[in-house]
């Protein structure tokens, strides 16, 4: 279990890194045939040590699999988060992330589930699943299925119908504008497949043309952030540059952090409240003509906001290579803007404490 713990450890710190994930984004688990160690909600990857590691419970985790699920997306949620709180093991802390049924549905030691830009490229790409079925033939692609609880019902069908097609279960599996699961009983198998993953894109993204790095001009300071200081509830803002900012969802993450639209109207009040009425949300990205702000109730919510809206740039920049972006649907959309009330503030506020407190 030390051993275990150890290794789960350092992949954690690996790939929390801004190349991988953002925020609190991400997750990743070690298991033996009992129990499961898996990253708590409200935590973040590089941050993680050996005692934050959730243990649960595996057969009691199993019996997610065989409720009678409510047809309302918020009540099946609310079980889900219940069965999960039970299946804690005595004497282990700290609320198990939303994502650990799907970790559980590997029989391999180590999962490790990240947002890397390069692979977003592709899955938030309109051509992405016909080329990740050329590029990563031993791959499975799941289509965007809301997170919680359907998605882990729908990868456990998945999952196992690749299984009895191919004798084995996948080690890698892309989630439509989400991210990547990889999965591997040694940290060596986690480095190699990541590895030949990242190289693939990397040549494939050559072979387009297509720069890694986002096209962005230099951040000016302008009169705009003394308006925007101006503007309820907010206590900082951020300068970013002029770059191209996504408008609408790409990934629940970036939802999450940035919001599905940013703010490009004049920077008036009038503006502003027809924005809120229209969204029911104040905005956290401002277009004006001399760049891109983000705005927060503090700096580490501003820093946040503008850390996701970069990444959404550059994940459309790289998507371009597939086809052109696709954003999710408005369904989908939705359900994350009603889900975040209820599964993601205390995750978020914790991430923001943990960005404060570093
Ligand atoms: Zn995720």
């Amino acid at each position: 279990v030390s051993d275990l713990l150890k290794n789960i450890v350092a992949l954690s710190h690996e790939f929390g890194t801004p190349e991988f994930v953002k925020g609190g984004g991400g997750n990743t688990s070690a298991k033996n045939g009992e129990t499961l160690w898996i990253k708590p909600s409200g935590t973040t990857l590089a941050g993680l040590q050996e005692g934050n590691f959730v243990a649960v419970d595996r057969k009691a985790l199993g019996a997610l699999y065989a409720m009678d699920v409510p047809p309302d997306a918020a009540a099946r949620e609310a079980k889900v988060k219940d069965l999960m709180m039970a299946a804690i093991c005595g004497g282990s802390r700290g609320r198990p992330s939303v994502e650990t049924p799907l970790h559980d549905i590997f029989r391999a030691t180590y999962v490790v589930h990240t947002h890397a830009v390069l692979v977003n490229g592709m899955t938030c790409g309109s051509a992405g699943r016909v080329q990740a079925a050329r590029l990563f033939p031993d791959a499975l692609w799941l289509p965007y299925i809301d997170p919680g609880f359907t998605l882990s019902m729908a990868v456990r069908v998945a999952v196992s119908k690749y299984e009895s097609e191919h004798g084995h279960q996948p080690n890698t599996i892309f989630l439509e504008n989400h991210g990547i699961f990889v999965a591997g009983d040694t940290p060596e198998e986690i480095h190699a497949v990541y590895g030949q993953v990242l190289d693939t894109l990397r040549g494939y993204y050559a072979e387009q043309g297509i720069p890694l790095t986002l096209a962005r001009s230099e951040a000016v300071v302008s009169r705009d952030i003394e308006t925007l200081m101006h503007w309820p509830d907010v206590g900082a803002v951020v300068p970013g540059g002029r770059f191209k900012v996504v408008r609408g969802p790409l990934t629940p993450d970036h939802m999450v952090y940035a919001k599905a639209y940013p703010f490009d109207q004049s920077l008036s009040d009038d503006a502003r409240v027809t924005f809120i009425s229209r969204h029911g949300y104040a905005p956290r990205v401002v277009i004006t003509p001399n760049g891109v702000y983000a705005i927060g109730k503090n700096e580490a919510k501003a820093r946040l906001a503008l850390e996701l809206s970069l990444d959404g740039s550059l994940v459309a920049q790289l998507a371009a290579g597939f086809g052109g972006v696709q954003l999710m649907s408005d369904d989908a959309r939705r359900f994350i803007e009603s889900w975040e009330v209820e599964s993601y503030r205390e995750n978020q506020l914790s991430v923001t404490r943990t960005a404060e407190s570093a």
